[in-house]
């Protein structure tokens, strides 16, 4: 590391908050110069529509530590969390959203965890404030979900809200895969894992980024990016339904001949053909899923597209 790169990093996605800007410049530049150490604020713009980049732009010509990555379009979070950690100098780097849902000032208590030697620590929510119920069962369902297939231990409640030291950084940087799941990825990689718990706050000002459909969305990427649980589930249910065939096939035979007319008629046809073409249906599906995720990694184009940053 060289003498001038600053001992922390926080890296935030931005898409829409023109509202935030200044509030989360304001707490999160008190929280940081608490800790006595050089920083830097890299705001990644995820292809806004409103004025976020001309409220960026404002707070950097009043402080030079923050910088800006905006990008050519809007990639999402995932992807603007990595150019943010891309682009990082840092010793450690925090991750924080921007809608001050997560409170700045629980990055002290991260920092105290890293200096004990953590190096990757995660900010877990006990209490989340002003969310639907829909929210959180669906947040419920899907860490049960998640935890129940994948090899992964997600721990409950965890966000992008966290602390990773460089080390981390650098593998996790490293790691081509552009259908990213960070918060499973961040704890797959291993090294010295703790959490820190916290109160999940109401968004500032403005609305959630995350319709139903985006987390559909993240739901696929995580399990097939960590499970192949979806594919064999089409071999086991091959197993159960040739099972099944074998002993019908000796059963109607016998029927037949003792003159039973129990399965006599276009129905049971019908039936059987309808519900393993719906079956094989399904599984092309799934199959096809998987593929299409091969075809876009093996295509090789890039997580996200920077526009213009403070380096060039
Ligand atoms: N965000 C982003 N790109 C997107 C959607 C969201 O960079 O396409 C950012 C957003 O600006 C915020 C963070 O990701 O800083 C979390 O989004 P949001 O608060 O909408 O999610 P929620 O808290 O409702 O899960
Ligand atoms: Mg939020």
């Amino acid at each position: 590391m060289s003498k001038n790169n600053p001992v922390f990093t926080v890296v935030v996605p931005m898409f829409n908050e023109q509202e935030t800007v200044n509030e989360l410049y304001k707490r999160l530049s008190g929280v940081m110069d608490q800790t006595k150490e050089d920083w830097e604020l890299i705001l990644v713009n995820d292809g806004s529509v409103d004025e976020t980049v001309e409220r960026i732009n404002d707070v950097r010509k009043e402080d030079k530590r923050v910088r800006l990555v905006n990008f050519a379009r809007n990639f999402g979070q995932q992807a603007a969390v990595k150019a943010g950690m891309d682009y990082s100098k840092g010793e450690a780097v925090i991750v924080i959203d921007a809608d001050l849902q997560d409170p700045p000032e629980v990055i002290l208590d991260l920092i105290k965890k890293w200096r004990e030697g953590y190096e990757v620590v995660y900010a877990q929510r006990t209490k989340r404030v002003g969310e639907s119920k829909m929210k959180l069962w669906t947040a419920k369902l899907f860490y049960r979900i998640i935890n129940k297939i994948t090899d992964i231990d997600l721990p409950l409640d965890t966000g992008f809200f966290r602390l990773i030291d460089r080390k981390v950084v650098d593998v996790l940087n490293q790691m081509p895969e552009r259908h990213r799941f960070f918060r499973a990825l961040s704890i797959w990689v291993g090294f010295k894992q703790a959490a820190v718990p916290y109160e999940r706050a109401e968004r500032f000002a403005g609305e959630t980024q995350y319709p139903v459909k985006k987390m559909i969305k993240l739901a696929v990427t995580a399990i097939t990016g960590y499970s192949f649980w979806p594919l064999q589930m089409a071999t086991y249910l091959g197993f159960i339904s040739s099972g099944i065939s074998i002993i019908a096939i000796p059963l109607i035979i016998i029927f037949r001949l003792t003159g039973n007319q129990t399965f006599l008629g276009q129905a049971t046809t019908l039936i059987a053909v309808l519900f393993l073409g719906g079956v094989q249906l399904i599984f092309l599906g799934i199959i096809g899923e998987y593929v299409g995720r091969m075809y876009d990694e093996v295509r090789g184009r890039p997580m996200y597209i920077v526009r213009d940053n403070d380096e060039d």
